[in-house]
């Protein structure tokens, strides 16, 4: 029997984010169409960036020496030189960022960067005091609930909901709830926002920016989804960084997550203290991203692909989803989607459903559609009673089209099926 310690017992019992990723491998292992597997955040694999990264073998395996650098060494714990510079250069240029290498560090996915970043910026400290890191709005990635080494790290406030339409809402930071008390040792939002497909608007942005610099931590931006690549955004919004922000991206939407390849831009004292953690736990990254990238980046061609064909894709594939979702729901249901602008999910609010997301979850498990329930990206928030939190589940739709429409054809079935047992 093993005895764990309190990372132990943080980290070896399985979380939301095990099994979610376990139903998503044992998914895609089966394979076939019997399962519509609607729950993981796996990319769409879109021929032409496929077609792409097939090539960049082809050219890698051509020049002498380049596959053999790539797979045959340890690389500095920060990146790669030339993918860091390449990064530096793209961003200065973009967005007229004052940023060089030095603001540049990857990782073994953004995963990894927020496992270092929270437990390294909150927890517990030598004199005994903790702290927490702010979730300004909740629902919030599922992927951090877990990530503490020692006990309850987030805490969250509860949005404000703006209705947008007769099926539609839209999330929006509750600046009148948000307290920066001394225990808040960072502020965190995803943007575009996984499970809910918001973005936050530039004028949230700002006024979170300004919170942060007032109190003296740093404003964490997951940019996982965003611009400049994979720019899976579908509405206006300005990227921003600063030297009190801590940005981070990675090449896994663009369709490289089997690269575990995750990019953080902020301070030099930041990408250091990533440097050192990185070079603790595993030694140094992976390679094969950044090498596959680095040229893409380099000549810009990422922006091209990200802006005509990435994200062209994803927006239709919203699109589609949210048709679906007008054909098949009953129109006299009070159901709501999230306005969808950006990310890989729709998310579904059915207000006053008699029975709970975490049991609508497994009805369409027993149907054999995989959604995730809402209620996982609720986390660090203290109000137990809150109905809605229980009422939502994330459907994704980067699925091919037949496989999503027979998805929200049998969600519409089962919720309508609910919302008749009252
Ligand atoms: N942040 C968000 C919001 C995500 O949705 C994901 C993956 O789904 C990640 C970060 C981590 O992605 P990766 O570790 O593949 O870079």
């Amino acid at each position: 029997k093993l005895h764990w310690s309190e990372f132990g017992e943080q980290l070896c019992r399985g979380s939301g984010i095990s099994e979610l990723m376990d139903d998503l491998g044992h998914a895609i292992a089966k394979g076939g169409d019997s399962i519509c597997m609607l729950g993981g955040g796996q990319p769409a694999h879109i021929p032409e960036m496929d077609a792409l990264w097939r090539k960049r073998f082809e050219e890698m395996g051509r020049e002498p020496g380049k596959l053999e650098h790539a797979v045959g060494n340890y690389e500095p714990p920060s990146g790669n030189p030339a993918f860091r510079k390449a990064l530096a250069d793209l961003f200065k240029r973009q967005f007229g960022w004052d940023v060089g290498p030095e603001n540049i560090g990857v990782t073994a996915g953004g995963q990894t960067a927020f496992f270092m970043l929270f437990n390294s910026l909150a927890g517990k400290f030598r004199d005994g005091s903790r702290k927490k890191v702010l979730l300004p709005l909740v629902p919030e990635y599922i992927g951090y609930a877990n990530q503490s080494v020692d006990g309850e790290m987030f805490c969250a406030v509860k949005p404000r909901l703006e209705m947008t339409g007769e099926h539609e809402f839209k999330y929006r930071v509750d600046f009148d709830a948000l307290e920066i008390t001394d225990d808040i040792a960072a502020i965190c939002v995803s943007r575009p926002t996984n499970p809910t497909g918001n973005v936050l608007t530039d004028a949230e942005i700002e006024r979170l920016a300004e919170l942060a610099a007032t109190h003296d931590i740093p404003l964490i931006i997951d940019n996982a989804y965003g611009a400049p690549f994979p720019n899976a955004i579908f509405t206006e919004a300005t990227p921003v960084w600063n030297k009190n922000i801590i940005l981070t991206l990675s090449l896994s939407k663009i369709g490289l997550p089997g690269t575990r390849t995750g990019i953080v831009v902020a301070s030099p004292d930041v990408i250091r203290s990533l440097s050192s953690m990185m070079s603790i736990v595993g030694l140094a990254n992976t390679n094969i991203g950044q090498a596959i990238a680095t040229p893409l980046v380099e000549s810009g061609e990422i922006l091209r692909l990200s802006n005509e064909v990435v994200q062209p894709f994803y927006r239709t594939k919203s699109e589609q989803a949210q048709a679906f979702v007008r054909e098949y729901f009953d129109d006299r249901l009070p159901y709501r989607i999230h306005r969808s602008e950006g990310a890989f999910f729709l998310w579904m609010w059915f207000e006053g459903l008699p029975i709970s997301s975490q049991e609508l979850y497994q009805r369409l498990k027993a149907r054999d559609v995989l959604v995730v329930p809402g209620n996982y990206f609720f986390f660090g928030l203290d109000d137990h009673d809150w109905r809605h939190r229980n009422e939502c589940i994330r459907v994704t739709f980067t699925m091919p089209e037949p496989t999503v429409k027979k998805g929200f054809q049998i969600i519409a079935e089962e919720v309508a099926k609910a919302y008749a047992e009252k």
